[in-house]
């Protein structure tokens, strides 16, 4: 079974017309596994056994003609700071190293209820933060197209799965570009849909007001299919919205599209650069209006989120103290000890420097000049986008300013790694549904690019993406 052409469609199609059993399909992917990630490492665990027995579980269901759910049979693996009830999650960090799961993630549940199951969980930086896959505690996930180079980060493992045909579908978490950053030095898909339109119960918070869940698969169709059975407004998270369901859209003929000055200039790449405008011209052929445009903000996105999400993942990794979740350090005097030792021991490098960051930037006397500057800079963000979708449907922009670098090459340079989210962190500050999309390769690299839609518009994003890919792929 060749599964490198096994789209989400075609397996539950395949399932249903029994051309194959979920068991079947199952083994592959383990093989494939078995095969590949000892050098990959986009896998932290898989219980082969359970995996094999639900599958046939289900491969019983459909023998008995009760499988008439919409994702029946189909395998999804999981970024490993979301949920999964029994399951061991770590969010890739010593801390939470030996911490089983009590619930499912809304989202899993959905998909559960969908028929689908979980095939393992995926590597990713510590807690979410990076953006080569390298703060992972337990060593960096490599990219499946080169070896030697990252994957991108932070949902590191769960897009390498998907490009080396691990699984068919992943799902990711994005607060700057997780799931869109490592999609595109991967070459797949990946979405991040607009803030709160899928729900973020039971994903280990890392900066709340920015993270979303995203989902990362080889085609834009399959990724529209998973969306749909885990969208909507959720009772376990306030900020969770519905999205409407959009108009059918069958051409791009007049569609208008803004490529934001800032976006394509010193920076970026040249290849990348060249690759994005190469991309663009096709997108004329089709009738696509090009337009440049202003947005005069979005080169302070880097800042704002550096001060925002620090001060926020501060707050929210307060809670990992040795006593409520996960690791502890044993031998300790007191109460502050225990604070001490757990906090020092168990949380790698670049989060003590974000939560000495986060805590700096709230503390008395700082907190205006930074804190509450750059919410005002995220307001002017989201007023450039107001102002750019008066004049256009959709905003184009490079998904990465440089190509996938090698493993190692960024990581004593914090800044230059903050910078990867140069192109990607605007849509989070203005909460906006955005796709990246792989459009050719330079040598085994992959180039992206991506577009953003306004608020709420999730839908006709991914009907436009699936056309653009089919222009698109190479
Ligand atoms: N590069 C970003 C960071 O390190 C990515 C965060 C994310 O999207 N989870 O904060």
């Amino acid at each position: 079974m060749d599964l490198n052409f096994l789209s989400v469609k075609a397996i539950i199609q395949g399932l249903c017309k029994k051309d194959f059993t979920c068991e079947e399909i199952t083994k592959e992917y383990l093989n494939n596994i078995a095969k590949k990630d000892k050098e990959i490492n986009a896998f932290f665990n898989i219980d082969e056994k359970q995996v094999l027995s639900q599958a046939k579980e289900i491969d019983k269901n459909f023998s008995q003609k009760k499988n008439d759910l919409p994702l029946a049979g189909l395998p999804i693996a999981v970024k490993d700071n979301i949920l999964v009830k029994g399951q061991k999650c770590s969010a890739g960090s010593k801390m939470l190293e030996n911490y089983e799961a009590p619930y499912d993630a809304t989202v899993i549940k959905k998909v559960k209820q969908a028929g689908a199951f979980i095939l393992g969980k995926t590597n990713l930086d510590e807690f979410a933060c990076g953006s080569s896959g390298e703060h992972s505690a337990f060593s960096p996930c490599k990219n499946p197209n080169d070896l030697e180079f990252v994957a991108g980060g932070s949902s590191s493992g769960s897009a390498a799965a998907v490009a080396a045909d691990m699984t068919p579908v992943a799902f990711g978490s994005d607060t700057a570009g997780s799931v869109r950053l490592p999609a595109s030095f991967c070459g797949i898909v990946g979405f991040k849909p607009t803030y709160g339109a899928i729900s973020r119960f039971g994903l280990i918070a890392m900066a709340s007001s920015l993270d979303q869940i995203g989902i990362l698969a080889k085609k834009t169709e399959d990724i529209e299919i998973i969306f749909d059975a885990i969208r909507g407004k959720d009772e376990m998270d306030s900020t969770s919205i519905e999205v409407p369901t959009g108009e059918k859209i069958n051409s791009l003929n007049g569609l208008i599209v803004g490529l934001p000055k800032a976006c394509f200039s010193q920076g970026i790449d040249k290849q990348v650069l060249d690759i994005t405008y190469r991309a663009i011209e096709k997108l004329k052929i089709q009738g696509v209006n090009i337009k440049e445009i202003e947005m005069p903000n979005l080169e302070y996105g880097v800042a704002c989120y550096y001060i925002i999400m620090p001060a926020e993942l501060s707050s929210n990794l307060a809670r990992y103290d040795g006593i409520k979740y996960g690791s502890s350090e044993d031998g300790i005097k007191d109460l502050i000890d225990l604070y001490f030792q757990t906090r020092g021991r168990f949380f790698g490098k670049e989060i003590k420097r974000r939560i000495m960051l986060g805590t700096y930037v709230l503390s008395s006397g700082y907190y205006d000049a930074y804190y509450l500057r750059a919410l005002k800079v995220r307001t002017k963000i989201k007023m450039d986008f107001n102002e750019a979708f008066e004049k256009v449907d959709f905003v184009l922009t490079p998904t990465s300013p440089v190509l996938p670098f090698k493993l190692g090459q960024k990581i004593e340079d914090p800044l230059s790694l903050y910078m990867m989210d140069l192109l990607t962190v605007p849509a989070n500050l203005a909460g906006l549904p955005s796709i990246s999309l792989p459009v050719g390769k330079v040598g085994s690299l992959p180039v992206g690019v991506q577009i953003i839609a306004p608020a709420s518009e999730d839908k006709k994003l991914l009907a436009v993406a699936n056309l653009i890919e089919k222009i698109w792929t190479p």
